[in-house]
């Protein structure tokens, strides 16, 4: 086996899985356009780690929650500077009803995972000082990292090259190989490329197809505060993450297909009134607050909020095959040694480690059988197939 690759894009999807290829040991190179890692939705300043679920669609909320498993306790392993992380919980603030109903709906999917989630009350809101009489879910596991420091330990590894202000435009095989060309004109070679550039996954003539909305947001900070203000992360419509680095991060705002790179003071305005149901005394100091500061990035959301993590069809051998042929997993024109690990939209942080560890144990033939109906959720051209009325061979490329 060749175990050498390219990967395009080194946000947190292209940084786990250069990780994870790393510790493998895989040769990678992990190429970004920009002139350092971390620099697109990868480069907020906090990132909030817990599991969004839906009240119905339980095979989502089975990925979100091996998601968030997998993710948290390998966070707590790594080894990051504790100044750099905590996963000390996280309350999620929900209508009660919801919240209710919710609770139900977990209880009896995910019976064996227990410790995941308890309802919040009064003694849990005043312990971590939120707003008494919020309602909402208490995840034991949650917390925040940021973002910048877990990418930067993520590719400390003597097998990972980084090489960044180069702008991949192209890729191409050729003799056994995938050539992939910068806007320089410098080629890199290698036996198997990993595609993991966020909202511009379509860049490439073989992802073309891949279509992601990407979601424009803002987050801001202020300096920390005497105040005492929430210990754990608590999210409702926007979220609060609790000191760390010397500020107060909250956020963030949320617009389609706007690409707008320059702070707002409407969306500012719009994050601090995200905070007033958490913290009043916190929301009434930034209201006060002459210097807040922000960032803003872009998120890159499938329609049906699943991931694209996997491998993608040759055209040429896609469009001569009949319908009735492509029915049959085996059957379906995979490019070889070719990979996709992008659309991670809000939850980048929970989703993404969780899916470059399933994509390295692909590239490594050490599928599990979680990981194999983890693929089959992910599949890159779930949409082409669903197309043309192959919805069941989408979600079984692989048997498990
Ligand atoms: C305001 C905001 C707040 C968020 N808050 C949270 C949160 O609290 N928790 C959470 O889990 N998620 C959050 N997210 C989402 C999260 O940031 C993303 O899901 C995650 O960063 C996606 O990681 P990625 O590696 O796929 O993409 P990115 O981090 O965007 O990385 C893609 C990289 O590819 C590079 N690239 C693109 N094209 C090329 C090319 N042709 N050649 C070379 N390099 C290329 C880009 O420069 C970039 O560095 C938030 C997003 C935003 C915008």
């Amino acid at each position: 086996m060749h175990k050498n690759i390219s990967i395009i894009g080194a946000g947190i999807a292209g940084c786990s899985l250069a990780h994870f290829l790393a510790k493998t040991g895989w040769k990678v190179r992990l190429i970004e356009s920009q002139n350092a890692i971390a620099q697109g939705g990868s480069g907020n300043p906090a990132a909030a780690i817990y599991p969004k679920f839906m009240v119905n669609d339980k095979t989502y909320n089975e990925f979100m929650l091996k998601s968030f498993t997998f993710t948290s306790r390998w966070i707590n392993d790594l080894g990051l500077n504790q100044k750099d992380y905590a996963l000390n919980g996280a309350i999620e603030i929900l209508e009660k009803d919801y919240a209710d109903k919710l609770a139900v709906k977990l209880s009896k999917n995910f019976s064996t995972k227990k410790n995941c989630f308890t309802k919040v009350d009064e003694v849990l809101l005043k312990k971590y000082t939120i707003q008494p009489k919020n309602k909402g879910l208490f995840f034991h596991q949650g917390g925040w990292v940021h973002p910048k420091a877990l990418c930067e330990h993520l590719i400390d590894h003597p097998h990972i090259e980084v090489i960044t202000k180069q702008a991949i435009i192209s890729i191409e095989h050729k003799n056994a190989d995938w050539i992939v060309k910068s806007s320089d004109y410098v080629e890199y070679k290698s036996h198997h490329v990993a595609i993991c550039n966020a909202e511009h996954v379509h860049q490439f003539k073989s992802t073309q197809h891949l279509h992601t909305d990407a979601f424009r947001g803002q987050v801001n900070w202020v300096n920390q505060s005497t105040l005492t203000v929430p210990s754990i992360v608590t999210c409702e419509e926007g979220y609060l993450i609790p000191p760390m680095h010397k500020k107060h991060v909250f956020g963030a705002t949320y617009a389609m297909n706007d690409f707008d790179k320059n702070l707002r003071l409407s969306d500012t305005k719009k994050n601090i009134a995200s905070i007033k149901n958490i913290h009043n005394d916190f929301y009434q100091s930034c209201l006060k607050e002459k210097s807040i500061r922000g960032r803003v990035a872009w998120r890159a959301s499938t329609k049906d909020r699943k991931p694209y993590v996997g491998r993608i069809f040759d055209e040429k051998r896609f469009n001569q095959l009949r319908v009735r042929e492509l029915a049959h997993a085996e059957n379906l024109p995979w490019l070889d040694n070719l990979y996709v690990a992008s659309g991670f939209g809000s939850r980048g942080f929970t989703f993404a480690p969780y899916c470059a560890f399933v994509l390295a144990n692909f590239l490594n033939h050490t599928l599990s059988k979680e990981d194999k109906a983890t693929l089959n959720y992910t599949n890159p051209e779930r949409y082409r197939l669903k197309n043309m009325s192959l919805k069941k061979v989408a979600s079984r490329i692989f048997e498990v």
